[in-house]
Parts: structure tokens; sequence; C-alpha cells
């Protein structure tokens, strides 16, 4: 009996996606704590933070840009001054909570714990929500520590 060997030939396409990609950096500070963190992170602190907003398109406009950087700045910069700069940011089961309220202090609270990952999603979506087209939000809380946040 004769063995028959089948060759299958398959083509192969590669497609590469061709992608540009502009980031606008804004700095900003706040105050927080992580209620539930084993170390010092649990501590009433503050971090001088930056900010990395990257906005793609796969062509660019007329004018050869992605998109204008002072409309990036300006999707941002209301946000963040208004919602987290100098601000102190909670989460909402804080038991500090109503020691702030009885001496009225500013804060924020959110539902989940004020950490880098968190914020940098919270810019990213405001953002996003703005029209832009992100690519993904990196917040810098100290010069050798990041958190970034995308979605594919
Ligand atoms: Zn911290």
């Amino acid at each position: 009996m004769e063995n028959q060997v089948t060759l299958k030939i398959q083509r192969i396409t590669i497609i590469t996606d061709s992608m540009h990609i502009i980031t606008k950096e804004v700095y900003f500070c706040y105050g927080h704590r992580l209620m539930n963190h084993p170390g010092k992170c649990r501590n009433l602190h503050g971090h001088s933070v930056k900010a990395a907003i990257s906005i793609k398109e796969a062509t660019l406009n007329q004018d050869g840009m992605v998109c204008d950087f002072a409309d990036v700045r300006d999707a941002v910069e209301g946000f963040i001054n208004t919602v987290l700069d100098h601000n102190f940011l909670l989460h909402k089961d804080d038991p500090i909570i109503p020691a702030l309220l009885a001496n009225n202090e500013q804060y924020l609270a959110i539902d989940d714990h004020p950490t880098a990952e968190v914020l940098s999603r919270m810019i990213y979506q405001h953002v996003k929500n703005q029209g832009f087209n992100v690519d993904q939000v990196v917040l810098w809380e100290t010069a050798s520590a990041c958190a970034s946040y995308r979605e594919d």
C-alpha cells in the first residue's frame, strides 16, 4: 500500500498595522492612601505625578497631525484640575472620611483603591469620552514607578 502524503500549502498574509502616536504629558499632585496596604502606603501621603496621555491614529489629518497637542491638554486639563489635582483620593470605605467631613476637608471618594493603576484608567476613560482615540495613559507615581492603562 502506498502512503500518500498530502502537503497543504497555506497562504500566509502578514498584516502590519502602522499607527501614529502622540503623547502629551501633564503634571499634578494628590494625596491618598491605600487603606489595606501592608506597608507604608497605608499612611496618609502624597505624590507629585506625571501622566502621559498617548493618542493614536492610523492616518494623519490634513495638517499632518494625529491631533494638536493643545487639544489633548485641553481635554485632560479640566478633569485633572477639578477632580484630581491637590485633592485627597480615597477608597469610598476609608475610615478617615468621617474625620475629613467633620473638618470640612476636601476629598474624592472612589469605588476602587486610589492606585496609580486606577488613576491612569480614570484619565484614560475621561479622554476617551472626549472623543479621542486613546492609545494608553501612563501615570508616573514616582520617577521610577509607573502604571499604564490601555484598551485593546
Ligand atoms: Zn502613594
